[in-house]
């Protein structure tokens, strides 16, 4: 009989402990996540209200935010008024400077967010600029505007090319950088929705530098060095 009364306390004992440590883990977690959440809130709270200006400026390398690791975002962010103002200033910072990529650490903001779009435009001059040989060997192809949240890369094709590519943070320079060729991407749409798809050649290719950016990471740390060349070197010559 004492037996069995010791095992039921021991029981109780080990069961409200346990009992305790979860709900401390879960106490925990909701502040994390809170803290969190209230943390990227003042960030694009703030960071908009900078955003008044119609500069629409691009961070160049050498500004630390470009070095950041950057955040990943929270459904109950992506619903806000501010994140959609984030989302919109990025798309309309890709566009004024007629850029295929653009990653938020790039106008300021830490957030795992980027913007990719490839249109009849960005066709266009590439065709005028390599030629339908050239455009057709750089696989590049129309790829309507994707705003991807916390996006995640799986290599699919490891085959590794190297291609000239620039960066609006690095204005003025470009060089080749060897990337692989098809990835499967995953990522949240701006309605909070998981989205999977495939991607190679040119596209697959911006959205790796893009992702790049959300490490910290710049095409410069990656280049085949001795390709970095200044676009406009040939108006150094006399
Ligand atoms: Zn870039």
């Amino acid at each position: 009989m004492i037996y069995a009364y010791k095992t039921l306390t021991l029981v109780k004992l080990y069961f409200s402990t346990f009992l305790c440590l979860c709900i401390q883990s879960i106490m925990y977690n909701k502040r994390f996540i809170l803290q969190h959440q209230r943390s990227i809130r003042e960030w694009t709270s703030n960071l908009i209200n900078n955003f008044t200006k119609d500069t629409h400026k691009v961070r160049q390398i050498g500004d630390p935010v470009l070095r950041q690791v950057a955040k990943p975002v929270d459904l109950a962010t992506i619903v806000t008024p501010d994140f959609k103002k984030l989302c919109d200033r990025l798309v309309s910072t890709l566009r004024r400077h007629n850029g295929c990529g653009i990653a938020a650490p790039q106008i300021g903001v830490p957030l795992q967010v980027i913007a990719v779009e490839f249109t009849g435009y960005d066709l266009k001059v590439a065709m005028d600029k390599y030629g339908s040989k050239g455009v057709s060997k750089l696989q590049m192809s129309l790829f309507p505007l994707k705003v991807m949240i916390n996006p995640k890369i799986k290599i699919i094709d490891p085959t590794m090319l190297a291609l000239k590519e620039g960066c609006l943070s690095v204005k003025g320079y470009r060089a080749m950088v060897p990337r692989v060729k098809e990835i499967e991407v995953e990522m949240l749409n701006v309605s909070g929705n998981t989205e999977t798809f495939r991607s190679l050649g040119w596209t697959s290719r911006i959205i790796q530098h893009e992702v790049d950016h959300l490490q910290g990471n710049l095409f410069v740390d990656t280049m085949l060095y001795k390709t970095l060349i200044n676009d406009s070197w040939n108006e150094f010559v006399d």
